[in-house]
Parts: structure tokens; C-alpha cells; sequence
């Protein structure tokens, strides 16, 4: 039995960190109603640790949601490949920033937005059980707490991660998984990122408090072994595939995501919206995902404050184009490194090799990429 119907502006499907962001950016505007299937908290234990631009940072002060105490600063890049020459070294003292980006763990990121976030708006845990949408405004079914309740709302934001796959979900399945791991080194980080692309895929170090958060990137099919390895063989497999730079000493446990692009074909439909992952799910490579999803917050609550209807079909049009260029060029960036930079074939190894050495060498190509890491896509909009 459907108990009451309750009316909100805008119904928010997932409170993770961009659903949370969303809620923040519209605090003044709209009526919210922020929707998740987990109990608050339920990050506590996520394994990740984050790249943060430093347009994210300044975007999530203004929300009143940055943490400097969790945040270590990137100041320095360092891009190589193994078995291959040519690297690239972007430092913040180029730029006139304190740092290049920042690295926090998701917890600490949500733990900041939930603290802001305020009760009254929250439905957690609760599942959402239907979707109706009609001209005016979309009617949600959702059990919450033992009951079945209605929810109607001028606007559906889905926020709820990776979607599945389906007709409107295109998916490439990179056929590899992110073992991440927190790991000391034997002398300090000094504040400098390694980004080391390796015929498996990826491996990146991030620094983060005392230590380094990795992201090494493997064929599924090595996945479990690399899982399954007690701690010092496990430092000796990322030592071989990392090379001699660094010292690793000790390692944290170890967990894994396995990875793919995910494309939604169409942003908006009627009166609803996907934003973040569950509109693009990307490879971690280069820590775009949250950054861009930061972005997609951002514009949409700035189309939507102050609009009478925020599910109006213009409105949906506009955010849907406004975000065409950001998206386009965060999803290709991505997926080209993967591609280039994941296999071993001596001519694109030699190419790759010219390639870093260009971007070391041509300020505006290293330019282009430092932008890229420190502001997203604005600095070229
Ligand atoms: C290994 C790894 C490393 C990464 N590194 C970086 C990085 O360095 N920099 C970067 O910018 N990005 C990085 N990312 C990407 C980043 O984690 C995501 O882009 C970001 O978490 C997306 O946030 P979100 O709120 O859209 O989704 P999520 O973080 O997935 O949150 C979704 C929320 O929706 C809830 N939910 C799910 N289903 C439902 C439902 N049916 N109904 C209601 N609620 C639901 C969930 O409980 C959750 O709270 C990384 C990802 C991985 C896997």
C-alpha cells in the first residue's frame, strides 16, 4: 500500500559524491529529495583514492566541502612508459598553482559532501522501485523504511554510478582491472605523481599522506593471482613493473574494480537527467571521472536555479549541449591513452616514445596537458 505522495522540484537517484554535490550546488534553489539505495556511511570501507584537479578543489570549496586536511597535493607529473624511452615532467611551478591537482581517498571526499548534506533531504537506504514519468513532473515509487511511498517530482537527476549495460548504455569492456593498494616507498613522495603506462595498462602512483595510492592496472585474467599474493611478493610485482624510481617498502591491502567505458547515448530524456558515472563511466587513467562528473553538478545546477520548471524539455536541451564538448573530450582522452599506451608493439612503442618527448619538449602540448590536469576541459572551452 502506497502510503502518501510527497512533491519535491527535483528527486536526486543516488547520493554518492556527485549526487551529494548536486544537492549542495542547488542548497538555495529547487526543493531536493536525495535518494540512495545504501545506508549512509556505507563508503566507509571504499578502497579508492582520488585524483583531484585543482578546478574540483575550488569548485568543492565554494560548496563548502574541501577537506584540506585529507588532500596531499600533486605538485609534479612524471609520464613515462616502460621498456620504452621518452618521458614528460609537468611541475605547478610552471603554472603559477600551488599544485597540480590533489589526492583524496573517496570516504574522506564523501564524508566532506555528506557532512553538508542536510538530513532532512536524505532517503537512505531506499530503493527506488519504479520511474513514471509524465508532461508536468516523473512519479517515483520507493520503499523506505518498511514502506512503499510516492514521490513526485519535477525533474529525475540520475546520479547512481555505472549504469548497466542496455541499448542506451554503449560499453567497451577494456578487459582489465584496477588492483589499488596504499603502498610506502622508501624516501618521501615530495609531492610527485608517477603515471607509467605499461603493456598491461597503466600504473599510477598518487601521492597521498605518507604514502602512495596505486592504481595498477592489469589484464583481468592476472587480476586474481596479483589479489591472491602475499604483501612482499606483491611489492616485488608492482617494484618489476614500475622500474627502479621508487623503493617500495610496504603495502596496504589490496582490492580491485574491473573496468570499462560506459556511454549513455542521450543525457536527458523526459523530465530526467544522468550525471557522473551513471551518464559516463570511464578508465580511471588520468583521473577524469569525478572531475568531469564535478562538472556535469555544476553546470546543471547552474541551468537549473532559478527556473521555474527544472524538468522543462529546453532546460534538459540546454545542459544536454552545454556539456557535448567537456564529455566528448574527456571520454576521448581517456580512451586513446588506453588504447595507445596498452600494448607492446614496437612501432607504437617508438611512437609513443616521440610523443612524451614531444609534450616535453612543445610548452604548448605540455600546456595543453596541465590544463587538462588542472582545470578539466575550461581552460579550452
Ligand atoms: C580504481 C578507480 C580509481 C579512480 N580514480 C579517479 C581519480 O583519480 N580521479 C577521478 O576524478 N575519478 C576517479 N575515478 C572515478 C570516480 O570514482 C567516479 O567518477 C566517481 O566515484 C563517480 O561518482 P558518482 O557519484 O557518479 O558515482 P558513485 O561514486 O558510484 O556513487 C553512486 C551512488 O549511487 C548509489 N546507488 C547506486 N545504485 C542506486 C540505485 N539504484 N538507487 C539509489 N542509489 C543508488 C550508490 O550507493 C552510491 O552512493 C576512479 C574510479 C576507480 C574505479
Amino acid at each position: 500500500m502506497i502510503e502518501n505522495t510527497e512533491a519535491v522540484d527535483i528527486a536526486i537517484v543516488g547520493a554518492g559524491p556527485l549526487g551529494m554535490a548536486l544537492a549542495l550546488a542547488l542548497e538555495r534553489g529547487p526543493s531536493i529529495a536525495l535518494i540512495d539505495s545504501r545506508a549512509r556511511g556505507a563508503w566507509a570501507d571504499d578502497p579508492r583514492a582520488l585524483a583531484l584537479a585543482h578546478g574540483s578543489r575550488q569548485l568543492l570549496e565554494r560548496l563548502g566541502a574541501w577537506n584540506s586536511e585529507a588532500a596531499t597535493l600533486i605538485r609534479e607529473i612524471h609520464v613515462s612508459q616502460r621498456g620504452g624511452f621518452g618521458r614528460t615532467r609537468i611541475a605547478a611551478d610552471d603554472y603559477g598553482t600551488p599544485a597540480l591537482g590533489y589526492v583524496m581517498r573517496y570516504r574522506d571526499l564523501a564524508d566532506a559532501l555528506a557532512a553538508r548534506v542536510p538530513a532532512a533531504s536524505l532517503f537512505a537506504p531506499c530503493s527506488v522501485e519504479a520511474i513514471e514519468t509524465g508532461e508536468e513532473s516523473a512519479t517515483l515509487t520507493l520503499a523506505h523504511e518498511g514502506a512503499t511511498r510516492s514521490l513526485r517530482a519535477k525533474l529525475v537527476v540520475h546520479a547512481e554510478g555505472m549504469p548497466a549495460a542496455g541499448p542506451e548504455v554503449r560499453v567497451r569492456d577494456y578487459q582489465q582491472q584496477a588492483i589499488v593498494a596504499e603502498v610506502r616507498t622508501r624516501l618521501p613522495h615530495g609531492h610527485r605523481a608517477w603515471e607509467r603506462f605499461t603493456p598491461d595498462g597503466p600504473l599510477a602512483l598518487l601521492p597521498l599522506g605518507e604514502s602512495y595510492a596505486v592504481v595498477f592496472t592489469v589484464p583481468s585474467d592476472k587480476a586474481a593471482s596479483l589479489l591472491a599474493l602475499g604483501d612482499d611478493d606483491f611489492l616485488a610485482t608492482l617494484q618489476a613493473q614500475f622500474g627502479k624510481r621508487l623503493e617500495f617498502v610496504a603495502s596496504g591491502p589490496r582490492a580491485s574494480f574491473p573496468l570499462t567505458l560506459r556511454l549513455r547515448a542521450q543525457l536527458t530524456g523526459p523530465r530526467q537527467v544522468w550525471i557522473g558515472n551513471s551518464a559516463q563511466t570511464l578508465h580511471p587513467v588520468s583521473g577524469q571521472g569525478f572531475n568531469l562528473g564535478l562538472r556535469d553538478a555544476w553546470q546543471l545546477a547552474a541551468g537549473l536555479l532559478d527556473r521555474p520548471d527544472p524538468g522543462a524539455p529546453a532546460t534538459l536541451a540546454g545542459y544536454a549541449r552545454g556539456r557535448r564538448i567537456d564529455r566528448r573530450g574527456s571520454v576521448a582522452f581517456t580512451d586513446s591513452l588506453v588504447r595507445i599506451f596498452s600494448n607492446d608493439l614496437p612501432p607504437l612503442r617508438v611512437a609513443r616514445g616521440l610523443g612524451l618527448l614531444a609534450v616535453d619538449l612543445c610548452p604548448p602540448l605540455r600546456h595543453f596537458v596541465a590544463r587538462r590536469m588542472i582545470w578539466g576541459a575550461r581552460a579550452w572551452l
